[in-house]
């Protein structure tokens, strides 16, 4: 038996039927862009998350700087946000000429709010928590942190699509937020896709032209934009798919019981809070001989992943912000320990229950 850490293959095996049928109805048609699935995919997305409005765009790294371009943060800015995550999180904020800031983060791998407060300067123009894994970060205490200072949140939301916490739900916090629709992610296209939301009328308007050239309408352009859309094939597709959504994520915090309930004594599994749902988009334990316990799995026919080996403030590209080793401790800590396991939605409880022994195995040798 094999435990692969994704499986594509079976995905496509089960909604065969709707994703032909998606893909063989705008062909028909045509509307290749800006078309039919996309403005109904908006209204679905939109509703799922609660809030006024979502915008599709290209990739979730372009929905991160067509937000921050929107309030028109550039050179000069600074803008503060989590060393351990996609590279996206501060790419988008170095690419567009501000500065990226890193907090350090608590057990639960997220923006610590404890420290937030410290890293504000006269420059700091916007506030992006990452919910890294699927699980939010703590939102009600870093939104009151920056209603006190009048800074805006985007929320890098893009592993956390149906995630909340403390009743707010992931990309309705903020002023607006960020979703990548990757196909590694919960809620997944067959290419890049992603979207941003937001309950602001004037950034729904705003984020509407940026990412599609700056036109007001077909012959008029109002300012210098992109071209950042969501291709139809990829809304038709995702439509079915964020109808099952819940399904989903439902089978994954199935998987992640299961593994803390045989788990939690031997390696430090999440654990979630009362006042949050976690959706597991990776599941991490932190443990002690990662890398043996890695190769381990591996001899065992079991895939893991680490998420990410290097945090970002110590990779190569950022080293002209000046960060060393030392300067987010928890960050750096948790570097060496974490491990993802397999939680798909297409596991089944005796592949789960092979990881479950085999690390226990491991443990006792
Ligand atoms: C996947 C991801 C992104 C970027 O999404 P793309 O669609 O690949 O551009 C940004 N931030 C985080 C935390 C991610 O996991």
């Amino acid at each position: 038996m094999k435990v692969p850490y994704v499986n594509f293959p079976q995905q496509f095996k089960e909604a065969r039927e709707q994703t032909l049928t998606a893909f063989t109805a705008v062909m028909e048609r045509g509307d290749f862009i800006q078309g039919r699935e996309v403005a109904e995919f908006e209204g679905e997305f939109a509703k799922f998350c609660g809030v006024k409005h979502a915008i599709g765009v290209a990739n979730g790294t372009d929905s991160l700087i067509l937000c921050m371009r929107a309030v028109g943060i550039g050179p000069g800015d600074e803008v503060i946000t989590t060393s351990n995550s996609w590279i996206s999180s501060a790419s988008s904020i170095a690419l567009i000429g501000a500065r990226p800031v890193f907090v350090d983060v608590s057990a639960d791998q997220n923006m610590n709010p404890a420290l937030l407060e410290r890293a504000l300067t006269k420059k700091t123009k916007c506030i992006m928590p990452v919910h890294l894994t699927g699980r939010a970060a703590r939102m009600p205490e870093i939104l009151a942190i920056a209603a006190r200072h009048h800074i805006p949140v985007l929320e890098d939301a893009a592993q956390a699509i149906g995630a909340s916490v403390g009743g707010i739900k992931a990309g309705a916090g903020g002023l607006f937020s960020s979703f990548s629709l990757h196909p590694l992610k919960n809620l997944n296209a067959t290419g890049d896709a992603g979207v941003i939301t937001t309950n602001d009328d004037e950034m729904n308007t705003k984020l509407r032209m940026l990412r599609n050239h700056g036109m007001r309408n077909r012959d008029e352009i109002d300012f210098w934009g992109y071209n950042s859309r969501l291709d139809t094939v990829q809304a038709a597709i995702l439509l079915p798919r964020l109808r099952q959504l819940p399904e989903i994520i439902s089978k994954r915090r199935t998987n992640a019981k299961r593994y803390v309930a045989a788990l939690a004594d031997i390696v430090e599994c999440p654990v979630e809070r009362d006042d949050e749902f976690h959706t597991y988009h990776v599941f991490v334990v932190q443990c002690d001989r990662r890398d043996e316990l890695q190769a381990f799995l591996l001899q065992r026919g079991i895939e893991t992943k680490i998420h990410y080996p290097i945090p970002i403030h110590l990779q190569k590209a950022a080293s002209g912000l000046g960060y060393r080793l030392g300067d987010l401790p928890v960050t750096e800590r948790q570097m060496k320990r974490i491990l993802s396991l397999p939680v798909h939605q297409f596991l089944s409880a005796q592949q789960v229950d092979l990881v479950v022994d085999s690390i226990r195995e491991f443990y006792k040798t």
